[in-house]
């Protein structure tokens, strides 16, 4: 496979508030010139690391600059056919959601998804000879378990089911048909609000689950000579991945360490997915040590487009948590 397929892109945030008011010392240098993250441990300037990936965005970077740079051309592909899926990966607190849905009724500042709205409705109005059906699918996944954040009980448990031709689905998932924005707008709102509505009443907090939206897009259009219309569908997946700092072990205990081994588990399974597809020789690529990989298993490989956006924060306290989201984003870049 070439590592064209799979893009890591790493966004640094600006230092918060609270990190200015602890006089918190800024150790991650981004160079946008060589693609280059400089992490140092802020005492000594020879320990510092330097890593490269596709692209890196730093922190007073735009959203739509990110945009243009990430979702973009994905969309451009999925249009015509392809699955594609953009990850956001951190620790919490770094800029996930920031990426992916950032303020959605913000013209500069929404993210990633509401995004993707405008890009295709754009696309599907002007395509006078081509016949276009979007839906989209809201889900989220806790301890292993899937939920409909579209559905009529976002609390129940969705079974995975596999067919030969139709691949790995979720049973009964809603899908609902999209036309405008303002529909793709309505049902990511409902979805979120049920996501943070679940989440309270589970007492678990929404950065210790992934959540996926996913867009449908298939197209029927005429070619000359012959009689039957040609058809294309493409899914583009866009996934708010849980948080992925260690749970301190004196601190977890119970059904917080559960859900913090779930949560261990479905990130290095994705780990390893990204670096056996990047790495190309591997035969075994274990899409089915997790929900979120199996799940994902026709949008990641073969002909189909990945990208990981890895959130890091710039403050001095985060480093073990900072070395160890870019040593992730690494693994899944091939140089
Ligand atoms: P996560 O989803 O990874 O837990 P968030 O996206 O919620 O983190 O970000 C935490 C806080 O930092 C939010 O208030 C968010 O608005 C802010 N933030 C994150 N990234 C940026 C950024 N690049 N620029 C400005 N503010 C940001
Ligand atoms: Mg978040």
């Amino acid at each position: 496979m070439s590592s064209e397929t799979v893009k890591v892109m790493v966004r640094a945030r600006p230092m918060n508030k609270l990190e200015i008011s602890k006089g918190c010392a800024n150790i991650v240098q981004v160079d946008p010139q060589t693609n280059q993250i400089i992490l140092s441990n802020g005492k000594d300037a020879e320990a510092a690391k330097v890593f490269t990936y596709d692209y890196v965005f730093p922190p007073d970077i735009q959203q739509q600059t990110v945009y243009e740079n990430s979702a973009f051309p994905l969309v451009e592909s999925v249009v015509e056919g392809y699955n594609g899926t953009i990850f956001a990966y951190g620790q919490t607190g770094c800029g996930k959601t920031h990426s992916m849905l950032g303020k959605p009724n913000d013209e500069v500042e929404k993210g990633i998804i509401p995004r993707t709205f405008s890009h295709i409705i754009n696309i599907v109005e002007s395509a006078n000879d081509k016949n276009f059906l979007v839906r989209c699918s809201y889900i989220e996944i806790y301890n292993e378990e899937i939920h409909d954040l579209l559905g009529k009980d976002a609390k129940a448990r969705m079974d995975l089911k596999e067919y030969p031709d139709k691949g790995v689905f979720v049973k009964d998932l809603t899908m609902n048909v999209v036309k405008t924005v303002a529909e793709m707008e309505k049902w990511m709102n409902i979805g979120t609000e049920n996501r943070s509505v679940g989440a309270t009443a589970m007492n678990k907090d929404s950065s210790r689950s992934h959540s996926i939206f996913t867009l449908y897009i298939e197209c029927s259009y005429k070619v000359e000579g012959d009689t039957e219309d040609h058809i294309t569908a493409g899914k583009l997946n866009l996934v708010d991945l849980a948080g992925s700092e260690r749970q301190s072990k004196t601190q977890a205990t119970g059904d917080r360490l559960k859900e913090a081994t779930k949560i261990n588990l479905s990130l290095s399974a994705l780990g390893n997915v990204i670096s056996a597809l990047v790495d190309g020789k591997s035969q075994h690529v274990p899409y089915r040590d997790s929900k979120l990989t199996r799940l994902l298993q026709d949008s990641l490989g073969g002909n189909t487009k990945t990208i990981m956006i890895a959130a890091i924060s710039p403050a001095d306290y985060n480093y073990e948590e900072t070395l160890s989201t870019l040593r992730y984003a690494s693994r899944a870049k091939n140089i």
